[in-house]
């Protein structure tokens, strides 16, 4: 740019934006268009999440007991984003969540469900019900890594009346198996062939030592964005207080392969935060830990000294959150991200845009601010896979969707994020409401992706690190925006007028 043409520049660069001492939030600015010689197709939301896991699309689920348990988790991650189940449940409940997550689409199942010749149609019947498989390798004396003899599926007990009969009887002894060092694509290229359901992979005095299942070669190809582990396993997070006795519950849940643990507190900056981080990076530095949550630098830089792969941001926001009235602390929420984006970028420590999204223009926005992914509670809430039941509400189809610090969430047991004491006394920062039904993750997410990436192309940048660099090299314009700014943007002077499926912003 000339002198001459820089005096006269459009916008301003997100530092002069984003002044110290006037907190701004998503409507409180605007993206300036950018230069497009490219489709929104060619766009890229690939990201990551935390310092070592990349995800497909920038979208993570809130840790609520209204929006992430198994379901969401699998959903999601299926889409390209990343669930983090809540805590508002025992250890042992939500190590199980975890594990049916990881469980769910595999390459080589390393670890998978083994059965004996003695053992009866019955016992297959039950790992159906608890586990949802029912193609069960059948070992000389019943455990992995003993001689494979055979292979029960549900083609060989459908119509079986009698549940006692011994597996023995009902079998398959007409294997086709891959020797152990196959890859998985020669795996998969034989159970294509073969037209078989399971391959059994063995050693040369034929002990089982894995299998490979062709409903994942299936699931791969529908859902080609899915976020996985280098096993083809989905990637899930878990999260976990900052109490003394959830150093179990982080136990439990690494053990039962989580991916990535969220250090859920409402105010992260703390000497009970601090510990925890450093507990689990010492008991497992394998599995990247996000810290919060924090709104200012200086909780920033605490947070990464002792360790953290990832921040999150928001302190507030939350569309069901009362935290701001009630304890007059927080931060308005683009202002925090922003400025924590910033300082965390010279450490290579991505952000997490947490609370206050009401839709596709605030993603983009907290992504144009530094953000790496965005954490959605309402906007996921309200999904068939969030917990809970459908309801009517003055006609509408809406789903629950409390604060984890609601009276409700808390008797519940959820209140462990925000330090109360138990004496009796409670102070909610959060209520509980509806959010209206938003149909399945597996359309609602597409659309987000969509979305997301048109507004790429409007801001004429490709993908999230290319973002970032027109960020940060002031070649990203923003421009405040009065409160009559903010109305002429809305819709306006109609009589009437109905808001698309999945609402205006
Ligand atoms: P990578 O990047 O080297 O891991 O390669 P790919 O992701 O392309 O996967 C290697 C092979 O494994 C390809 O044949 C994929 O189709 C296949 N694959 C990917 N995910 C899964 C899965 O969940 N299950 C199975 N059975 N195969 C998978
Ligand atoms: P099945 O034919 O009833 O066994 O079920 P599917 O083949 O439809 O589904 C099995 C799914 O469960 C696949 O996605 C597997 O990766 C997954 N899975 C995870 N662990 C195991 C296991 O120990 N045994 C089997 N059979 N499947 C497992
Ligand atoms: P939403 O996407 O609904 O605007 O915000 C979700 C976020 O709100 C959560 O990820 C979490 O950070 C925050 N949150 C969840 N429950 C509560 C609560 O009870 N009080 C407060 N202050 N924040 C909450």
């Amino acid at each position: 740019m000339t002198e001459e043409r820089e005096a006269i520049a459009d916008g301003v660069p997100a530092h002069v934006l984003f002044e110290e001492g006037l907190g701004l939030s998503y409507d409180d600015y605007i993206l300036l268009p950018g230069y497009i010689d490219f489709h929104a197709s060619q766009v890229s939301l690939e990201t990551r999440v935390t310092r070592r896991i990349t995800i497909k699309r920038p979208i993570v689920s809130a840790p609520m007991d209204t929006v992430t348990e198994t379901e969401m988790a699998i959903g999601l991650a299926l889409q390209g984003g990343l669930g983090i189940i809540h805590y508002n449940n025992t250890p042992e409940e939500q190590a199980a969540m975890v594990r049916r997550v990881k469980r769910f689409e595999n390459g080589f199942i390393s670890d998978p469900v083994v059965l004996g010749p003695r053992h009866t149609i019955a016992d297959v019947d039950h790992i159906k019900q608890t586990h949802g498989f029912s193609g069960i390798p059948i070992t000389e004396d019943g455990t992995l890594n003993s001689r494979l003899v055979g292979i029960v599926t549900n083609r060989d007990i459908d119509f079986e009346k009698d549940r006692s009969r011994p597996l023995a009887e009902v079998m398959t002894t007409d294997l086709v198996t891959a020797p152990v060092g196959v890859t998985l694509s020669e795996a998969n290229k034989i159970l294509k062939e073969s037209k078989k359901g399971k391959l059994p992979v063995v050693d040369s005095e034929r002990r089982l030592v894995a299998l490979v299942s062709r409903n994942d070669l299936i699931k791969n190809k529908e859902f080609p964005e899915a976020s996985k582990d280098p096993r083809k396993q989905l990637l899930v997070g878990a999260a976990v207080s900052t109490r003394e006795e959830d150093r179990r519950r982080i136990d439990l849940v690494i053990e039962a392969g989580a991916d990535v643990l969220v250090i859920d507190a409402a105010q992260g900056y703390s000497r009970f935060e601090l510990d925890t981080l450093r507990y689990i990076k010492e008991t497992a530095p394998h599995v990247d830990v996000v810290a919060g949550n924090v709104v200012s630098v200086t909780q920033a830089e605490a947070m990464i000294r002792a360790g953290a792969d990832a921040l999150r941001i928001g302190m507030g926001p939350g569309s069901i959150c009362i935290t701001q009235n009630m304890m007059a602390v927080g931060r308005a929420q683009a202002s925090a991200v922003s400025r924590c984006a910033h300082y965390a970028r010279q450490f290579d420590v991505p952000v997490i845009a947490d609370g206050g999204i009401r839709g596709i223009g605030h993603i983009l926005k907290a992504l144009a601010i530094g953000a790496s992914t965005v954490m959605l509670g309402s906007l996921l809430a309200g999904t068939a896979e969030s917990p809970g039941e459908y309801l009517y509400e003055n006609g509408i189809r809406v789903k629950q969707y409390r604060g984890m610090a609601s009276l409700e969430a808390m008797n519940a047991g959820g209140g462990k994020r925000y330090l109360n004491e138990n004496d009796g006394v409670q102070v909610p920062q959060g209520v509980a409401g509806t959010v209206v039904d938003k149909g399945s993750l597996q359309d609602y997410v597409p659309y987000l992706h969509k979305g997301i990436s048109q507004g790429f192309q409007d801001m004429g940048v490709r993908s999230i690190p290319e973002l970032h660099e027109a960020l940060y090299s002031g070649r990203l314009r923003f421009e405040r925006r009065t409160p009559a700014a903010q109305e002429e943007g809305s819709v306006h002077s109609l009589v009437s007028y109905r808001e698309p499926r999945w609402g205006i912003r």
